[in-house]
């Protein structure tokens, strides 16, 4: 038996964010996968929302394929196949990356490896028992089966978590009466106009994204070059296939019925895999706690519901950076009392606000004039500018506000984007994952945070992007206590408070 601070199920993107955050606070985890090597099987094609601004607290925007600067944000998105402006957003919230998910795999098992984290590919949990010190883990690998006892076990392997079912962990939610279909296909280079969409005979262009048509949606795009995805969602009809795996075949008898005429789909050519794939029941599901014990749930272990609008990866990987720091506390034993049960009380509700969300956009997808009506209406109030306001944080996922317990505006928001007098970016200041006490004001803060320096790093300077005195920043971002004046009322509660005593 071997003992070990923190194992992690699962070498998905949601598990590596975490090992890599814990490595960063010093605490290395050993991550199990069940796979032989890190897939290349096609999922995510991209990342939304305000993740992006996270990875790039921690260095890894332009990795993932962002430009030089901080992020910007993208003027509109999609909200079931609706489009919306965001022009008009004050610090308009909303962001995007193209990223293949078996990239940003590749980009976070080099970091991992970088970090000393030791992730062992083809290692499986077969089995977990709680113990009064953290859980025994039943591993099988191909050197044979052994047991890891773990003081903090994470469960990072996915919706269908061996870990959550194991410890009877609730995973209550809806199953939509919806089948969608996707796969990359091949289209007749003859359907192709000059301006590369594919024109469908009888149809028409077939628009990029989303698309409800009167008996179900249509989904096109491409995201790399000559790999052209294409899907359908429909209602109120399970094919009873079970478990008889997707053709073409079948996705283009499925596009026929929803757009009225044959779209003579091919398979793909070139290098794959390719996608090819039916979701017969889309389930929305949330675990009841994400925090059983020393057990912890993360990512899509914790929380499933519809890929439309991608909001997937950005609830996870904020779990994961929201998890990181809070744990290896505990692991060091710095932890002030009740910090690692913030993770189910911050997290859980940002999950159902992504459920609720993700419910609706597959509700205004499906066909009928009582829907027809509805998305009238919602195109209407989607004219107003609170509405806009109020849609482009809440699919960020911006909107969030953790109880921190200081009122200063912008505390327990994520901080906002902001450098100082010499360029250096508060971005910046996070990429060690250490928290951050940012004092504007010409240092009248050090006294007060003196006793937290192990902890805490303080960095002075101006700003002319902000008029607050002083901000601290938790090492995942989000404002724990700020100022407008230079007394400093009230910081060495919140140091102690999510640092532990001075
Ligand atoms: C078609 C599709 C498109 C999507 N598009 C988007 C998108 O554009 N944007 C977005 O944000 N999200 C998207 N998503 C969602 C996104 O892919 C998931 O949210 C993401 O994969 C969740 O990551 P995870 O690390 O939590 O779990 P997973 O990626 O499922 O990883 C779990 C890992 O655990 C391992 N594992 C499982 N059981 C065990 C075990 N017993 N022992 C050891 N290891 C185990 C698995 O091998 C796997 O590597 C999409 C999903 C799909 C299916």
């Amino acid at each position: 038996m071997t003992e070990t601070d923190v194992v992690i199920a699962g070498a998905g993107p949601n598990g590596l964010m975490l090992a890599c955050e814990l490595a960063l606070a010093g605490v290395r985890p050993v991550v199990l996968d069940r796979l032989p090597a890190p897939t290349d099987e096609p999922k995510a094609n991209g990342l939304v929302g305000q993740v992006i601004r996270q990875l790039d607290m921690r260095g890894l925007y332009q990795a993932c394929g962002g430009e030089a600067g901080p992020p910007r944000p993208v003027p509109g998105w999609m909200f079931s196949a609706m489009p919306m402006s965001f022009v008009e957003v004050a610090d308009n919230p909303m962001h995007a990356l193209m990223l293949q998910q078996p990239r940003l795999v590749e980009l976070l098992v080099a970091r991992a490896g970088d970090l000393g984290v030791d992730v062992r590919w083809g290692h499986g949990v077969a089995g977990v028992s709680p113990t009064s010190g953290g859980a025994t883990v039943a591993v099988e690998s191909s050197d044979g089966p052994y047991d890891l006892d773990a003081t903090y076990l994470v469960a990072a392997d996915g919706g269908r978590s061996l870990i959550r079912k194991s410890l009877g962990i609730d995973f209550p939610g809806s199953t939509s009466d919806t089948v969608s279909r996707v796969a990359h296909v091949k289209l007749p280079d003859d359907l192709r106009a000059e301006d590369g969409t594919y024109v469908i005979p009888g149809y028409g262009p077939l628009p990029f994204g989303h698309t409800r048509l009167g008996n179900g949606g249509l989904i096109a795009a491409q995201f790399q070059p000559g790999r052209l995805l294409l899907g359908t969602i429909e209602f109120g009809r399970t094919d009873g296939v079970g478990d008889v795996p997707m053709t073409i075949g079948e996705l283009r008898e499925s596009a026929r019925r929803v757009i009225g005429v044959d779209v003579p789909i091919e398979a793909p050519t070139g290098p794959g895999p390719h996608a090819l794939r039916r979701i017969d029941g889309q389930n929305s599901r949330q675990a009841s706690t994400y925090r059983e014990g020393n057990v912890l749930l993360l990512g899509d272990a914790a929380h499933v519901h519809s890929a439309m609008g991608g909001p997937g990866l950005n609830l996870g990987l904020q779990d994961a950076v929201n998890l990181g720091w809070k744990l290896a506390a505990e692991v060091k034993g710095s932890a002030p009392d009740g910090l690692l049960d913030t993770y189910d009380s911050e997290r859980r509700p940002v999950g159902e606000r992504v459920m609720m969300q993700s419910l609706s956009q597959t509700a205004l997808m499906a066909p009928g004039p009582e829907i027809d009506a509805l998305r009238q209406l919602f195109g209407e109030l989607m004219e107003l500018p609170a509405v806009r306001e109020h849609m482009a944080h809440l699919l960020a996922g911006s909107d969030v506000r953790y109880p921190v317990g200081d009122s200063h505006p912008l505390s327990g928001y994520l901080a906002p984007e902001l450098s100082l007098d010499d360029g250096t970016r508060l971005a910046e200041l996070l990429h060690r994952a250490r928290p951050v006490l940012l004092d504007l004001s010409g240092g009248g803060f050090a006294a007060s945070a003196g006793a937290w320096a192990d902890r805490v790093d303080l960095v002075t300077g101006g700003s002319a992007d902000t008029s607050v005195a002083a901000l601290l920043v938790r090492p995942d971002g989000y404002v724990a206590w700020a100022t407008d004046s230079p007394d400093g009322l009230g910081l060495p509660e919140a140091l102690a408070r999510w640092f532990g005593p001075a």
